[in-house]
Order: C-alpha cells, then sequence, then structure tokens
C-alpha cells in the first residue's frame, strides 16, 4: 500500500470518508483514525497496530454536539468536564449508546470521548462528518508518536494517509476521567492534573490498579511506551553506574538534557521534559542505545503522568 502524506485536512477526510485509516496530529499525541461507524474500518485500526481486541479506542469529536450520538445520558461530571476543559487533552469516560459498535469499546458499556485542541485536528474531524474512534498512531507496545516522522516510521505502507502536522504540544497521552460514578475517577493521569479537577470538583478520585485484577481502563495493564532499550529510573545522573558507562552504549534524559534539547534558556519545565520523552526514546532505539537512564521527578502536576509513562517504559507497572 502506498501511504499519501497530505498536509491538507480535506484530503485526509476523503480517506475517512471512504472507510479508510489515518494517522493525523493532535496536541497529545498523534491518532491513528477510523470513521467510529464503519465496523470494517475499526477492525482494521487493532490489525495494524497489532493492538489487543480488549483495548477501547478512544472516540474524537470536533463539537460538543456530536457527544448526543455516542452517549446514552449526559452526567454532570461530564458537563462540567465539557465547559472547563473541551477542547483540550482530556478524555471523558460516559454510558454508551447502544449503536456503537463493541469493537470501539471493547466490549466495554461505556465509551471514552475527547474533543482535541488543535485546530488542524477538529477540521480535519469535521471535515470527516462524523467522530472518528483513534488510539495513538503506533505499533501497540512502542512510544506513542509525537510526531509525523514517528507515524511515518510505524505505519508507512501499512495506513493509508498521514495527515501532516506540527510536533504534538504536550507529547504524553490524555487524562482519563470516569464520569459514569458519584465523583470524576482518573483512570490514567495526563496533562490536565488531579489539581486542575480538583479546583472545579470537591472530591477527585484516582483508580488504582488491582495487582492481579482487571484494570477499569483496560490499556492501563499493558507494558507501554517502551522503547527497545532498558529504561532504568535514577534521581540524577550521579546515580549511573560507572562499569555500565564503560560497557554499554547508554542515554540520559532529565532536566538539563530537556532544556538544551528545547534551546530553552530557562530551567526545563517536567511540561517539556513530557513534550520531548517518547521523541528521545525514538532516536535512542534509532542509534542502538542499550541503557536509558531517565531522571526521575515529583508527583505534583503533569509530573504523575510522566512517572505513570516512566515507570511503564521501566516494565515497573
Ligand atoms: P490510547 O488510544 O492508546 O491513548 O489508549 C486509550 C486509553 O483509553 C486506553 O488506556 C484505554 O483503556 C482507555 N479507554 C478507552 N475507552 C475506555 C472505556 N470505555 N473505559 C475505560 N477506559 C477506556
Ligand atoms: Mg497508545
Amino acid at each position: 500500500m502506498k501511504t499519501k502524506i497530505t498536509h491538507s485536512e480535506k484530503v485526509a477526510a476523503t480517506f475517512i470518508k471512504n472507510g479508510k485509516l489515518v494517522g493525523f496530529p493532535t496536541e497529545t499525541v498523534y491518532g491513528l483514525g477510523a470513521n467510529v461507524f464503519d465496523e470494517d474500518a475499526v477492525k482494521k485500526i487493532f490489525k495494524i497496530k497489532n493492538r489487543p481486541a480488549d483495548n477501547p479506542l478512544i472516540v474524537h469529536i470536533s463539537d460538543v454536539s456530536q457527544i448526543n450520538l455516542l452517549i446514552q445520558k449526559m452526567t454532570p461530571i461530564a458537563k462540567k468536564i465539557i465547559e472547563n476543559f473541551f477542547p483540550g487533552p482530556i478524555t471523558i469516560i460516559l454510558k454508551k449508546n447502544l449503536i456503537i459498535s463493541d469493537l470501539v469499546t471493547a466490549g466495554l458499556d461505556t465509551i471514552a470521548i475527547r474533543m482535541p485542541s488543535d485546530i488542524s485536528t477538529r477540521k480535519f474531524i469535521e471535515y470527516c462528518g462524523t467522530p472518528v474512534a483513534a488510539p495513538s498512531a503506533n505499533i501497540s507496545g512502542s512510544p506513542s508518536p509525537t510526531s509525523w516522522k514517528h507515524v511515518n516510521a510505524d505505519l508507512n505502507g501499512k495506513v493509508d494517509c498521514i495527515l501532516w502536522g506540527k510536533n504534538s504540544e504536550h507529547g504524553i497521552e490524555s487524562t482519563v476521567v470516569d464520569c459514569t460514578g458519584k465523583f470524576p475517577k482518573i483512570l490514567r493521569p495526563g496533562s490536565v492534573s488531579i489539581k486542575d479537577l480538583e479546583k472545579i470538583f470537591s472530591k477527585v478520585e484516582m483508580e488504582k490498579i488491582p495487582k492481579n485484577g482487571i484494570a477499569k481502563s483496560p490499556g492501563m495493564k499493558y507494558k507501554h511506551y517502551s522503547p527497545e532499550a532498558e529504561i532504568i529510573l535514577v534521581k540524577s545522573p550521579s546515580e549511573i553506574p560507572l562499569e555500565s558507562i564503560s560497557t554499554t552504549k547508554i542515554g540520559f534524559i532529565g532536566f538539563e538534557i530537556v532544556r538544551r534539547i528545547a534551546k530553552s534558556k530557562r530551567v526545563s519545565t517536567k511540561e517539556n521534559y513530557a513534550k520531548h520523552l517518547f521523541d528521545f526514546f525514538r532516536k535512542c532505539d534509532e542509534i542502538g542505545i542499550e541503557k536509558i537512564y531517565c531522571q526521575k521527578v515529583d508527583m505534583e502536576g503533569i509530573g504523575l503522568a510522566l512517572m505513570n509513562r516512566l515507570s511503564k517504559a521501566a516494565g515497573k507497572n
């Protein structure tokens, strides 16, 4: 298959309308999209990504009015999140409308919905004329793609079209919030932090993944976000063992490195670290790095999401 790479949201949308798949930019990471109402197209997403069938997809919308096509009932919690954070890097979980295929939701009775803030993404979805089901546009298990080049590296020849876009602004996946209970419950941490949610809710719950139990957000149980290299978390570069430096090809990512990658004069932020992490992992793989030492961060704000991705990449949970 020849993959069409286009700058035009309109051209990319014609592929979706014809039952094909498109890799497209969003502010979190790049997505691999299909028409949510086209079962055959949705099936292809799982096949191409090698994604386990029990890992449901997030449905992307360009306008809040499209939510009614996807759900049974709006909840006060979801309404508040929509008012305060849509469009943005946050996904809401609601009871699904029965017309939605079980393939999209992996047999769950709930559906995940997000409205991206990236203007080009919304334009693309609008031209599609339908909500777009889309997981991240990578082969399952590898680091999520944060540039069109990453999508091209993983999916060229497998996907019908890639919509060109800028590098993803956030660089890590959305915050997933279950809105079906009494309080909002974070199933996956992301750029929208607990603190951000606590500004508008009296209580915010955090889903703990049971050791041998079933995760409520099925994707959280898989090893994820991993490069080929082994990931080791350290407080500072001084923890890197000397033997390792002399005997293996090693990489290190931390605040000072990220500051230099971002060509910034200011002290680097966790936001910057998150933005560059997956690209760094991919670059290390390209040049055959064997071990990547990653500086740990505190759990404040986006730190929780960043540590979640780092620990998963290290295979720690
Ligand atoms: P990705 O598309 O790779 O960012 O993964 C989407 C994430 O959303 C995964 O962790 C899924 O398990 C989660 N997700 C999607 N739909 C649901 C749902 N109905 N209930 C809970 N989690 C969901
Ligand atoms: Mg993913």
